[in-house]
Formats: structure tokens, sequence, C-alpha cells
């Protein structure tokens, strides 16, 4: 199993720091793990095609973790080479909606050469796929919001936006990586963790290694040190399990 940051800042413009993006390669499959803004542009820098996805995790519906899905769609469709593959897109409670929201606004992404399933996933529910299970846990920011944990002999676990979560807490225990929303150093903003925070869901949680992501400009002004098991996200960071 394996993780790379397609983007570990937020919806401000950053040359550094694209928004929030991952992508998960497991058992010969790839998990895209939100898709905020320029995402599918940023996987063709990487060499990777909208084609190469199987399966795309929203973790909740906010512009910095879904904008660019439609671009996604409708590469799928108009792009050089049209999608034949199936393309399942999981999200929390009202993904139906909101996909059908987005058709309604852009008729063109509706899927013509290949079938797309959409999940609804509002915590709790366990997916098999292949060799991997999903997983997912509502957590503290929108309605929908869920962490999600992927597993396979190794696991990773996403955290999405929250702020401390007990469901979080569950999710993660004992996780070989979390990959978590640290917006910010100090500062105090409902519905995601600071440092302060994220300490009490890593004492509680145990996981092995914390990947500090959806990082805000606060953080280029950072003095401080981060110790074992704290890691922050870099865009294009690779890191094998
Ligand atoms: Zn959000
Ligand atoms: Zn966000």
């Amino acid at each position: 199993m394996k993780v790379k940051i397609l983007g570990s800042g937020t919806l401000n413009p950053s040359m550094e720091r694209g928004s929030p993006s991952y992508l998960v390669t497991v058992d010969g499959l790839n998990i895209l793990v939100d898709i905020g803004p320029a995402v599918v542009k940023r996987l063709f820098e990487y060499g990777i095609s909208a084609n190469d996805i199987d399966v795309i995790v929203v973790t909740h519906f906010h512009v910095d973790h879904t904008v660019d899905l439609s671009t996604f769609f409708f590469v799928s469709n108009y792009g050089v080479t049209e999608r034949t593959k199936p393309l399942l897109v999981v999200g929390g409670q009202g993904v139906h909606k909101f996909y059908r929201s987005l058709l309604r606004v852009y008729p063109w992404i509706k899927p013509k050469s290949y079938e797309l399933s959409l999940k609804s996933m509002s915590g709790g529910g366990i997916l098999q796929i292949g060799g991997f299970t999903m997983k997912t846990a509502r957590v503290n920011h929108n309605r929908e919001s869920i962490a999600l944990r992927i597993e396979a002999d190794k696991s990773i676990t996403f955290s999405g936006d929250t702020g401390y979560s007990k469901n979080l807490v569950r999710l993660s225990s004992g996780t070989d990586l979390l990959v978590v929303d640290c917006s910010f150093p100090e500062k105090k903003v409902k519905g995601h963790l600071n440092l302060a925070t994220l300490e009490r869901v890593a004492r509680e949680a145990q996981p092995k290694k914390v990947m500090l992501s959806h990082l805000y400009p606060e953080w280029d002004e950072f003095r401080g040190v981060l110790y074992s098991p704290y890691l922050l996200a870099e865009d294009g960071l690779e890191v094998e399990l």
C-alpha cells in the first residue's frame, strides 16, 4: 500500500500546497481521497490519468474537497481517451443528492461510456473491495463529514476535515498512518484540529505515524519542532506502508 500526497494545503491559492487530496494505491487499485480545485491537473502532472482512478472518496462536500469532481467526470467523457472502466464514488450522507445537483448544472458530466456507482457510507459502514476494506466514521465538521480507514496488510486513515472526534479516535486506533486535518498550529477554529487537539487524538488512538495536512498559511510562520510520530505533509510526498 502506498499513498501520494497530491495536495497538503487548503483553498488558499499557493505555489507550494494544493487543495487537500491523496492518492492511495492498494491491491492494484487507485483510490483518490478528495478532489478539490485542480486535482485532475495535479494527477496529470504526476503522470496519472483520470482513467487510472478506480475509486473516489469525498470526505464532505466543501469546495476544497469536491470541486474537481465535475472536471473528473467531464474529462472521463471528453478527454483524449474515453473512460470505459467502472468508477465508484463514495461519500457521506447526501452523496446521491450532491451528484444529482451537479448533473443539473453540468448535464455533460453524465457517464457516456462507463458505469458509475455511487455509495453513501455515512459512518459505520464497511466496504470490501478485492484485498482491502474501506471503513468510515462520521466526524465533527459538516453533517455529511466522514473519516476513512483503508485496511489491507497495513492501514491508512484519513480524518477528512474535523475537530476533535471520538469517532476519529476509534477509527484510527493503532493505524499505521493517520493523515489528519491539522489546519493550524495554534489557532482554534471549530471543525478543524490544531496541534493541541491533535495531540489528544494521537494520545488516545496511538497511530504509528501521523501526517499533518490541510495546512493553512499560518503553518508558514510555524517555528516549533515536530517530534515523531508527527510528519508535515508536502505535495508530491509518497509514503510506502
Ligand atoms: Zn471542510
Ligand atoms: Zn477543507
